[in-house]
């Protein structure tokens, strides 16, 4: 069966091993902040090349414990591009405000002249704290982070990565989610590296930082757990969720390897075929996972129809774009105000990704996606 994320072919593979790791959990009894948690964290560190890895409950928590961290709060603003809800709901909910940027329209990430723009807005016209970027890895490609650095550096703003889609990308040798101040990332089970649950992980060089967001997890513990400092969260990872992903990290860079063949065989049937469709664009010097493999089609909606009459699933990331969100409808954005990500949203389509899909699948999806365009000639 052809499945959009097939998570069981991966687990038929490591199933043993999974059964092994609860079972020693069982037998041990620590199921929360048990040593396979601190485990998980040195092993993260160790494949990105960070010097803290702090594990926690999700990657929207990730987030939220960093911008804790940075004392996000009202009369604050933080810059955010085209990204799912979660990016810009993390700001709202400490009573900042989002301030969206749009994106690059072959990248479908933040577009780093507009940044300018929009900060020399906000100086001119708001009454806002500008204090950091957002930027997202979209669909697991790096954002343009050379140009982002520069640019906060000049507006003395921090960068938080999200790359909750991006774990274990890659931007000029530099491992995602390490190209910030801090970096974010999930394991939601349908991301690249997933866990069994929810799950997710903050990583940055700053000692510091580092401490605040271990304490932040924690209720605002200080050494001990009944001197609370802070406010915080009940942030932390299930011992049982960091014993899943220890095994799965392990055939991780082969899954990315196998990511790789599999896009790569999507756009050469695109190409060689004569496909009308626009593919994410890949730099030579970044890497990407492939959360996603998206396209855009001047006919989606009609795609979308014959892939499902052929039992082939598809799914539309972001039918609409955060800016024009009834939530967001007090922040005053209207139609027109980003029109990249407005045009993306209306022609952007997910096709089947997963590092088991076989070529003859990829070829059926093709296929279907080229008699329908046959079909409009
Ligand atoms: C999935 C995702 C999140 C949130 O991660 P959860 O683990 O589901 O909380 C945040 N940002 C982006 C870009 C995501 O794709």
């Amino acid at each position: 069966m052809l499945l959009f994320i097939d998570l069981h072919k991966q687990q038929l593979r490591i199933r043993p091993q999974i059964e092994a790791a609860i079972r020693r959990i069982l037998d041990h009894d620590k199921y929360i902040m048990g040593p396979e948690v601190f485990d998980l964290e040195f092993k993260l560190a160790e494949f990105v090349k960070s010097k803290h890895c702090i594990s926690c409950s999700s990657g929207t928590d990730a987030l939220l414990l960093a911008l804790l961290a940075y004392g996000i709060g009202p009369g604050d603003a933080v810059l955010t591009p085209f990204t799912f809800f979660a990016t810009a709901e993390v700001i709202s909910l400490l009573g900042a405000r989002p301030v969206f940027v749009d994106i690059h329209e072959d990248t479908y990430n933040i577009d780093p002249a507009k940044i300018e723009d929009v900060i020399q807005h906000i100086k001119e016209k708001e009454n806002l704290n500008l204090r950091g970027i957002i930027p997202v890895d979209i669909f697991g490609l790096p954002a343009d982070y050379d140009s982002i650095l520069l640019t906060a550096q000049k507006n003395n703003l921090f960068v938080l990565q999200d790359a909750a889609q991006a774990f274990g990308s890659v931007y000029k040798k530099k491992t995602c989610p390490t190209l910030g101040n801090i970096g974010a990332t999930s394991f939601f089970p349908a991301k690249p590296l997933g866990c069994y649950g929810d799950g997710g992980a903050v990583f940055t060089e700053d000692d510091e930082l580092a401490d605040i967001i271990r304490s932040l997890r924690e209720h605002g513990k200080d050494i001990g757990k009944y001197d609370n400092v802070r406010i915080g969260l009940n942030g932390r990872m299930d011992t049982i969720q960091a014993a899943v992903l220890l095994e799965k990290l392990k055939i991780y860079p082969e899954e990315i390897q196998l990511r790789q063949k599999v896009a790569q065989q999507y756009t050469n049937q695109i190409m060689h075929e004569s496909i009308n469709l626009k593919i994410q664009k890949v730099s030579s010097e970044v890497l990407s996972v492939y959360a996603q493999f998206c396209v855009e089609a001047p006919d989606r909606n009609r795609i979308v129809e014959r892939l499902r009459e052929n039992d082939i699933p598809s799914a539309v990331y972001y039918p609409k774009p955060l800016h024009l969100l009834p939530v967001f409808k007090h922040l005053g954005y209207h139609q027109g105000d980003l029109p990249v990500a407005e045009k993306v949203s209306q022609h952007i389509l997910a096709l089947p990704m997963h590092p088991y899909l076989e070529s003859d699948q990829i070829a059926s999806i093709i296929d279907v996606i080229r008699t329908e365009q046959m079909s409009l000639r």
